[in-house]
Order: C-alpha cells, then sequence, then structure tokens
C-alpha cells in the first residue's frame, strides 16, 4: 500500500445550508490553490472552498443525495476495499468513505485509519468527523439553518461577526478563545449535526486503549517493528520522502523504516541553531542508512521571531506545546522548492512516556493515561504547520494502530534494563548503529535550545525567573489573538515586542 505523493486536500471550509447560498471566502495559513465546490442536495447546499494540491475533485465525492469532503489521507484503503459492494467507486479516499458511509452510516468513521478531517452532507444531516488523533484539527460554527467548519479557526472568524450566526453549544467540544460560538470537534469523534437545527450529537469514533498487554520481550518487539514498518510504509509515497531526522531514537526509527520502502536513496533533513543543534548524531544516522542528507542552521534570534508562524498554523495556545513546535515551523518554512511529503519521529514520547524520565511503572503508566487523555485540542500534529510552506507531514508513531499497541503495552515494557522506550530502542537495534539505540532522549525544544532561548528573552526584558512559565503562557495568547482572532499577517506581529508588553504588564500588576 503506497500514499500518493500528496493528499487531494489539505484544508477546506465547507457551509453545508437549507436552500442554496454561498461559502463564504475564507483565509488559510495552508499553503495552496483554492477550489470552490458546490453540491445541491435535495434538503440542504454543500459550498467548500477547498486547499488543494492539484486535484481538487478528487476531495469531493457526492452519491445520490450525500456528498463528502476530506481534507487528507487513509491508512489502511486496503483493509476498506473489501467492505464496499462489489462496482462501488473506491478510486479516492474520499470516494471510499462515501461508499462506507452508505453502508455503515457515521460508524464508517470508526473503521478509518487515517489523518483527515471530513465534512459529509446526507438528508439534513452534517457529520463532522476528526481522525482517531484529531490530528487534522476541525472546527465548527454551527447555528439554525446553516453549519460551517472549517480546518483551521481562522477561516471561520469572519462569519462569527455576521448577525444571524449565533452559534449553538456544541456538548463535549472545547470552545476557542475569542471566537465566540466556535468549537473544536474532538479527537476520534464525529458530530452528528441537524442542518434546520443546528443541534450536534457526538458520536466516538476511536478512544485511548485503558488495559494494558501481556507479551514477551521478543514478540512485543517483533509486533512494534513490524506495525510501525507498516505504518511508514503506509505513508511513504511513490517518491522518496523527506524525513526530519534528529538522530534520537523516533526519527532514526522512521528514517531506517522508511529508507527499506524507498527506491534510492532516503532524503533526511537536521536543523540546529547557533546555541545548539544535534547534527552530530543525525550524521551518524544519515551515514548509516546511506541517505542524502541537509543541515539547516537557524539562527537563535530569527527562531523566536518566528513565533506567530507557530501559533498562527498550529492555533495552539498551549507555550509547552509552541515550544516543542517552534523549531519544526523554523524547519518547514526554511524548506524552499517543491511541495514535499514529510515523515517525523514526533509523538513517540506520548505512549512510550519516553518524557517522563523515572523507573517506577505505576508513575510512568498513570503519566501515559493522563496524556492519553490530555492530547486532545493542543494540535501537536498539524499538518498546517508544514502546510504554511506548501508541505504535508505525517507522524507514523500515531497511525491508529501502533498509537493502539504502543499505548497497550504494560509498563515493564516501557522501561526495561533501565532504559526509556526499551521496547522501540531493542524492535529498531537491527536496523541502526547501537550509539543510535542507546542514545538518551533529547526533546526538539531541548536540542534547538528554544526552551531556554525563549527563557533568556523574557529575563532580559524583565520578567523574573518564577515568572517564565506564565509570561510565555500570556505572549502565545497575546500573538494567538493578533494572528488568529485578529487575522493580522504572522509577519507584522513580532515576538519582541509582544514579549516587551507582556514583561511590563507583569510589572505593573507586580
Ligand atoms: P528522542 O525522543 O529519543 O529524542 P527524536 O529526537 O526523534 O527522538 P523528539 O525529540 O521527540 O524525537 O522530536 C520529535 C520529532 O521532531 C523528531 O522525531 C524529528 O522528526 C523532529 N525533530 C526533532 N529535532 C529535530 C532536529 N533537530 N532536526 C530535524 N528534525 C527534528
Ligand atoms: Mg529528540
Amino acid at each position: 500500500m503506497m500514499a500518493h505523493t500528496f493528499p487531494a486536500a489539505t484544508g477546506f471550509l465547507v457551509s453545508a445550508q437549507q436552500g442554496g447560498g454561498r461559502a463564504p471566502r475564507p483565509v488559510f495559513a495552508t499553503r495552496g490553490p483554492h477550489e470552490t465546490v458546490a453540491e445541491a442536495l435535495r434538503s440542504q447546499t454543500l459550498n467548500a472552498v477547498l486547499v488543494h494540491s492539484g486535484s481538487a475533485g478528487d476531495a469531493v465525492a457526492r452519491s445520490g443525495d450525500t456528498a463528502l469532503v476530506l481534507a487528507g489521507e487513509l491508512y489502511n484503503r486496503e483493509e476498506l476495499l473489501p467492505l464496499l459492494p462489489s462496482g462501488a467507486d473506491a478510486r479516492t479516499d474520499a470516494a471510499l468513505v462515501l461508499g462506507l458511509l452508505g453502508v455503515y452510516d457515521l460508524h464508517a468513521f470508526r473503521l478509518l485509519n487515517g489523518r483527515f478531517a471530513a465534512a459529509a452532507a446526507l438528508d439534513g444531516r452534517v457529520l463532522l468527523a476528526t481522525d482517531h488523533a484529531g490530528s487534522v484539527p476541525l472546527y465548527t460554527l454551527p447555528a439554525p439553518g446553516r453549519v460551517l467548519a472549517a480546518t483551521e479557526i481562522k477561516a471561520l472568524v469572519p462569519a462569527t461577526a455576521q448577525a444571524p450566526l449565533s452559534g449553538r453549544p456544541v456538548a463535549d467540544a472545547r470552545r476557542i478563545r475569542r471566537v465566540p460560538g466556535v468549537h473544536q470537534v474532538p479527537a476520534g469523534t464525529v458530530l452528528d449535526l441537524d442542518v434546520r437545527t443546528g443541534t450536534a450529537a457526538p458520536s466516538r469514533t476511536w478512544t485511548p486503549p485503558v488495559s494494558r498487554r501481556i507479551l514477551s520481550e521478543a514478540d512485543a518487539t517483533a509486533a512494534v517493528r513490524e506495525t510501525l514498518g507498516r505504518a511508514v510504509r503506509a505513508r511513504t509515497g511513490s517518491t522518496a520522502p523527506l524525513v526530519v531526522l534528529s538522530g534520537g531514537i523516533d526519527s532514526s526509527g522512521v528514517a531506517a523504516l522508511a529508507a527499506a520502502h524507498t527506491d534510492g536513496p532516503l532524503e533526511t533533513l537536521s536543523m540546529g541553531t547557533d546555541a545548539s543543534d544535534e547534527f552530530t548524531e543525525a550524521r551518524v544516522v544519515a551515514t548509516h542508512l546511506g541517505s542524502t542528507h541537509r543541515e539547516i542552521t537557524v539562527p537563535t534570534a530569527d527562531l523566536l521571531g518566528q513565533l506567530p508562524y507557530a501559533i498562527w498554523a498550529s492555533e495552539s495556545v498551549d507555550p509547552d506545546i509552541i515550544e516543542y513546535l517552534l523549531p519544526l515551523t523554523a524547519l518547514y518554512r526554511a524548506l524552499d522548492g517543491p511541495a514535499r511529503r514529510i515523515l517525523t519521529g514526533y509523538g513517540a514520547d506520548i505512549p512510550l512516556a519516553g518524557m517522563h524520565r523515572e523507573d517506577r511503572l505505576p508513575q510512568l503508566d498513570t503519566a501515559v493515561a493522563f496524556d492519553m487523555a490530555t492530547f486532545d485540542g493542543l494540535n501537536e500534529m498539524t499538518p498546517v504547520l508544514s502546510g504554511i510552506q506548501g508541505h504535508w507531514s505525517t507522524h507514523p508513531y500515531w497511525d491508529r494502530d501502533v498509537l493502539d499497541l504502543l499505548v497497550s503495552l504494560e509498563a515493564g515494557l516501557k522501561r526495561r534494563h533501565g532504559r526509556d522506550k526499551w521496547v522501540l530502542r531493542e524492535a529498531m537495534s537491527p536496523l541502526l548503529p547501537h550509539e543510535t539505540v542507546t542514545r538518551p532522549k533529547l526533546g526538539v525544544h531541548e536540542g534547538s535550545g528554544t526552551t531556554s532561548s525563549f527563557s533568556l528573552l523574557l529575563i532580559d526584558a524583565g520578567v523574573p525567573e518564577a515568572d517564565v512559565h506564565r509570561a510565555k503562557s500570556l505572549v502565545v495568547r497575546e500573538i494567538f489573538d493578533r494572528v488568529v482572532v485578529e487575522g493580522l499577517s504572522p509577519a507584522e506581529v513580532s515576538t519582541a515586542d509582544t514579549v516587551h508588553q507582556v514583561a511590563a504588564r507583569l510589572k505593573e500588576t507586580e
């Protein structure tokens, strides 16, 4: 099973309404041409604006009185195909999901392993669905007679100003800061909306496993190698992908598996700053795999200056998450040239508790359970991060099968023989140099010096050390208000000015 070079669409705004009408003209951070689509159904019209990669039609499917729009891609097409009636159109991912809707109705979304957001109109209903991880964020503004949904908050903001769109409350869904009426569709959920009333009923399509599997060392490592290998293969297009490589075990494992599935040399890319880098460690892996390797150095001042881009793209207000995403934002923005399919090692630490630097298994499993219960809405894996430069990124560790497996392994397989992420390290040991397999974890925010340089910027502006984390949170919120709520371009917003304003405000309230 091979992924296409690019998904047909990487973002959308849809407007489903009784009678006619048009979709508002949206703004997206995701780069790409826009295509407008209108599907007139019996009891409603589905209008959409798609951000696409050259084949917008492939992101839309229509059959009888049902229409569907899909941003992103599926990774288990082969598994799904036998579920369709014979002769059903399954040439595109959108057509395949539409066919499954005809058989299973909204339960079709329980079957999918993918990275997508979808909107479907059928009868008087609109279905809004995220993948199991909510990895393509999806937001909605429902009102009686008209339901709007988009893959970016900023695409919905103009509509919040329109008079009759008061916005209905949406059960269980997170409200968006300072954007009245807009809610985020939860991860692993399909919202079933009644267009006439604007009311929404949520159905879960995935939940993180809570039970733990007991496997022998050999069975566990074989299962991890096999399942992760399949996830990497499903994400590896017909042309060699680019792996963003730190030389840590997570991205090195992905690179090793991708190299095994690629004809010709793999491409790898590392970023560092003038403060810190992992170039030596990444080079060890690149040499071992024979990849075509590049290094990008971003000056720290430039890196911090790109904070508005990281927030504009991720639409996240969590300062810790923004620190992970900022170096990657800088990396993607520096990646000029044609649109690339990018594989990352992001997210392995969550099911394996890799950030949890201690030995006790109860604490480790508590950390896994907590992180799996609280990841939703952080937008860590949003495709918009690389999408602002026109690229498509995908995260094999958050493949549905990989995640199910990693979360469910008993804690003693995750921390074993004094090693963190033991099962992953052991699974990858035949494919990687010993020094890579045994290398201690270093977070992307640490390896690039992002956390320390952001702290220093605040301290230099007069923020007391004890207030640094709170100040980071305030800076991130301020910038969110400018680039998401007010619609300013990130190029017009200055990190340094915002830091000084926040520092001054904190001094006043002392
Ligand atoms: P480990 O968790 O053991 O350090 P890792 O470095 O691969 O492994 P993270 O530190 O969690 O993973 O970083 C998340 C992902 O971000 C990486 O897997 C990699 O794809 C990407 N990344 C991190 N640092 C860099 C870097 N300096 N250059 C390029 N990509 C990076
Ligand atoms: Mg790392």
